[in-house]
């Protein structure tokens, strides 16, 4: 049996432990809930009063020279790209995820013009199959999605496949891809792949370079802690830059935007990704949780992720036999992201009635309680008490009141 000693030795012991201080967690707080919106970092306070009282305040449109904002998003392309395994000029931040996505799948789709089907895991978080069925719609050459779940997956990419769009991790389950044999397999047909690392990034180790991967999006404010609706990130590889372009032809996805010339003509390189202004207050944030997050070492961060996550599972198992709980994450570490979700027919109210005790998780339809454990400032100690509260809520029955059925717009 664990005890809750067990766990404080860990946490005094964790090399990672003194990141949990950079970021602003109220005391009485357990957050597991980073994979959805990652936490403020005490230093993006600061930023943020600089950039409205200096930047803005102050200095005016000075600050696009002055306080390098036009450059902004390749500047914090390029950090993310070091967290992700890509080279320099490969990445650059704008818009947010959806977009993006819908910039690399039309690009992908030119690239391929004599096939016309977009292959996509169809459980996987939604706005993915919207954009992309959307972009189909829109593009009204006959383009469809076509979904396989992933035990069929290597089956389903085939010749007539232009893209497979796929989530790294799985943001229900937490499950991780075979990367490795879906890119062989999709480089056998002729298929491009794009990779959606809205869990991945900052979580677990990613490594576009070596995938030898095409095209990837990625969020700002799940692990890379940016901020609520902070911008997010595209991937292009160098080899497909300069030939083909993404079809939002906003200015500043020009090859001189200052010209002002009447025609477009395409950045041909990392900047053909970009539409028009991009939002700096959110951007400046950004910056300063990539910045800390590439402090740490991803080799310690996966390592402790998966620890956290073992040790969960184990508890879970060990306490609450009997409550109704599933596990419905991997059990393997090595194919599991930074999260564990269980299964609970009254996922909902027993979720609400978890975070009314200040244990913020989240839930997701139908019935799945979802555990972030985003190793920059989750203690193992918290695992302990996010179980033991669990189970005293399961006990007396606590989550069985009126005021936890109802739901929230936001679950
Ligand atoms: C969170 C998430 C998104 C978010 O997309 P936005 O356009 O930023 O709202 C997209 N894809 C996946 C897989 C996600 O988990």
């Amino acid at each position: 049996m664990l005890t809750r000693e067990q766990f404080e030795d860990l946490d005094r012991t964790d090399p990672l432990a003194s990141f949990r201080a950079e970021f602003e967690l109220p005391e009485d707080v357990i957050y597991l809930d980073g994979n959805s919106l990652g936490p403020l970092p005490k230093s993006s306070k600061e930023r943020a009063r600089r950039v409205v009282e200096q930047e803005w305040g102050r200095d005016l449109i000075k600050s696009w020279n002055k306080a390098g904002w036009f450059e902004m998003g390749q500047r914090i392309g390029n950090k993310i790209a070091g967290l992700i395994g890509a080279d320099q000029g490969e990445v650059i931040v704008c818009d947010n995820t959806s977009l993006n996505l819908f910039k690399v799948l039309s690009l992908a789709l030119d690239m391929k013009a004599d096939r016309r089907k977009i292959l996509m895991e169809g459980s996987n978080f939604p706005t993915d199959n919207y954009v992309a069925q959307g972009l189909c719609k829109h593009l009204g050459y006959g383009h469809e999605v076509i979904f396989a779940e992933r035990e069929q997956l290597i089956d389903a990419i085939t010749e007539d496949v232009a893209v497979v769009s796929l989530v790294h991790v799985h943001y229900k389950t937490g499950q991780i891809l075979d990367v490795k044999a879906i890119m062989e397999k999709a480089r056998s047909v002729g298929a491009l792949v794009v990779w959606d690392l809205a869990h991945s990034a900052g979580a677990v180790p990613v490594d576009l370079g070596d995938w030898k991967a095409d095209f990837a999006v990625g969020c700002g404010y799940k692990y890379l802690n940016g901020g609520p609706g902070a911008p997010a990130f595209v991937y292009v590889a160098k080899r497909h830059q300069g030939r083909f372009r993404q079809p939002l032809d906003g200015w500043w996805s020009h090859k001189a935007p200052f010209d002002f010339t009447r025609d477009y003509e395409p950045a041909e390189d990392i900047w053909q990704m970009m539409t028009g202004t991009q939002p700096i207050l959110s951007m400046s944030l950004l910056e300063e949780g990539v910045d800390l997050m590439a402090r740490a070492d991803m080799g310690m961060l996966r390592e402790k992720s998966k620890r956290l996550g073992d040790m969960f599972i184990q508890l879970v198992e060990e306490k609450l036999d009997g409550c109704g709980f599933e596990v419905v994450s991997p059990r393997d570490a090595e194919v599991r992201g930074s999260q564990v979700s269980l299964t609970h027919d009254y996922g909902y109210p027993i979720m609400q009635a978890l975070i009314e005790r200040n244990i913020i998780g989240d839930f997701r339809a139908p019935d799945i309680l979802r555990f972030g454990f985003a190793p920059l400032y989750v203690r193992y100690s918290d695992i302990w008490d996010t179980v033991e509260m669990l189970q005293d809520i399961m006990q007396k029955n606590l989550w069985n009141l009126p005021e936890y059925q109802a739901k929230a717009a936001v679950t």
